[in-house]
């Protein structure tokens, strides 16, 4: 019954997962909003232009990860392979070009056509943070701050590490990718198909490919620190600084260059060795020439997107955010089926977590009350009904006792 399964690479959330995906995205919204970052939320199809002329063709996302379709009206579409594009074409879209600095967060589903494996899935989910408009390093700092905040609110601190790079102003890259043409160009017949085709139109991304032969060749590359201006060094410094001031930790990494085509200045990845080769869970970095490449004015940005299925491995336990204890209803019998029906309804309309225990014999229902992890059962009976009263049970320490109706939610409150 393959029609049964989900499509490979696809995965049903519920249980302990949804649990911790819960969780995690309540964390992230609580962070995102404190550093007064605003919801956002694009549509999960754009036109295919919105990630092609923003990722670069030779980006892994373009040239073999995007799920194109043409829609019944013939317009080529892709659904979202990341987040920061749709955002800066919402920006400009919205006409908020006048109104910097805007800062987002969002969630949701990301669709990318890759080998599934552990942590790599087709359709998997992201929580995302931009700053727009605010070209000096403050954002930088914050960007990173928040993630750091982020990550601790999950428990795993110790756990991640910060890898930290600048890629440099447009000056800085240019000449570094002089001398990563040249150096590469020596060992043509050695570099990866990919590679090879990277070399003219974007040699710095040669430096994240993953086949071995292509990493060999990496190890004794230009260094990207060596073709500093002074601007640019000036930046790192004082991103550096700051973080040093918050007591951030960090590790340079000059080897690290991020995937897609935009980003310029500083560069990082939160990496952990907790979940074997799919370590990294959250990344991102600056972006000051991708609203330009969209056909919109010069506008500064920086973002990151953490990966959630990766996280849900990693969320310390007590940070997982228990469901709220509920009330149990259970009726003694058909004939208060109603009346137990509208007890429920009372309750939820004064703001209590009220389950139903709606069919299965008695002993069933308490089970199912217990497993729901129920403070009360209120047992709905014939009897009780005639005195205007109910039965409480407390589930914690099994006592029970015959409550009035009008009393009812007074004396669960007292007790909760
Ligand atoms: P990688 O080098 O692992 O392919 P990437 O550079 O493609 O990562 P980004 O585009 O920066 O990843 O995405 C940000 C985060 O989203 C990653 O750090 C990771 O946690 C998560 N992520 C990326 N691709 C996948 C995937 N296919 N399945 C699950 N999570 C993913
Ligand atoms: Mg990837």
């Amino acid at each position: 019954m393959k029609k049964l399964q989900p499509v490979r690479g696809t995965h049903d959330i519920l249980g302990d997962k949804a649990l911790r995906f819960r969780s995690i995205y309540e964390i992230f919204r609580r962070t995102a909003e404190k550093y007064h970052h605003h919801f956002i939320d694009t549509p999960i199809f754009e036109f295919t232009e919105v990630f092609r002329r923003t990722l670069g063709d030779t980006s892994d996302v373009v040239s073999k990860e995007m799920y194109v379709f043409e829609d019944r009206g013939g317009e080529e579409l892709t659904l979202r392979p990341e987040y920061t594009a749709g955002i800066a074409r919402a920006f400009m879209s919205n006409a908020l070009t006048q109104s910097v600095p805007c800062k987002f967060y969002s969630y949701g589903p990301i669709f990318r056509y890759e080998r599934p494996q552990k942590g790599r899935m087709r359709q998997f989910h992201q929580m995302d943070v931009e700053i727009l408009g605010v070209p000096n390093v403050q954002a930088d700092i914050e960007i990173l701050a928040l993630a750091s905040d982020f990550l601790k609110g999950l428990g795993i601190g110790q756990h991640v590490t910060l890898e930290l790079n600048s890629l440099g102003d447009s000056e800085s890259r240019t000449s570094y990718r002089e001398a990563l043409i040249q150096y590469f160009s020596g060992f043509k017949k050695d570099l990866s198909e990919d590679s090879l085709k990277r070399l003219e139109k974007n040699p710095m991304r040669i430096l994240d490919s993953k086949d071995e032969g292509d990493r060999a060749l990496i190890v004794n590359a230009p260094r990207i620190a060596e073709f500093y201006n002074d601007y640019t060094k000036g930046f790192f410094a004082d991103v550096i600084a700051g973080l040093d001031s918050f007591g951030i930790e960090y590790k340079v990494n000059d080897r690290l260059v991020r995937g897609l085509d935009y980003y310029s200045h500083t560069a990082f990845e939160f990496t952990t060795d907790q979940l074997g080769a799919q370590g990294t869970v959250l990344a991102g970095g600056r972006y000051d020439g991708l609203m330009q490449q969209m056909g919109g004015p010069e506008t500064a940005g920086i973002g990151w997107a953490a990966g959630m299925e990766r996280l849900a491995e990693l969320i310390a336990a007590d940070k997982i955010i228990a469901p709220i204890r509920p009330i149990t209803v259970v009726p003694v019998g058909t004939d208060s089926q109603n009346a137990a029906l509208k007890i429920a309804h009372d309750l939820r309309l004064a703001g209590f977590h009220t389950d139903m225990g709606y069919s299965g014999n008695m002993g069933k229902r308490m089970k199912r009350a217990h497993k729901s992890n129920s403070a009360f059962v209120i047992l709905v009976g014939e009897d009780e009904l005639t005195r205007g009263a109910v039965m409480v049970k407390n589930l914690d320490n099994g006592s029970q006792e015959e409550i009035l109706l009008d009393h009812l939610q007074s004396y669960i409150s007292g007790k909760l």
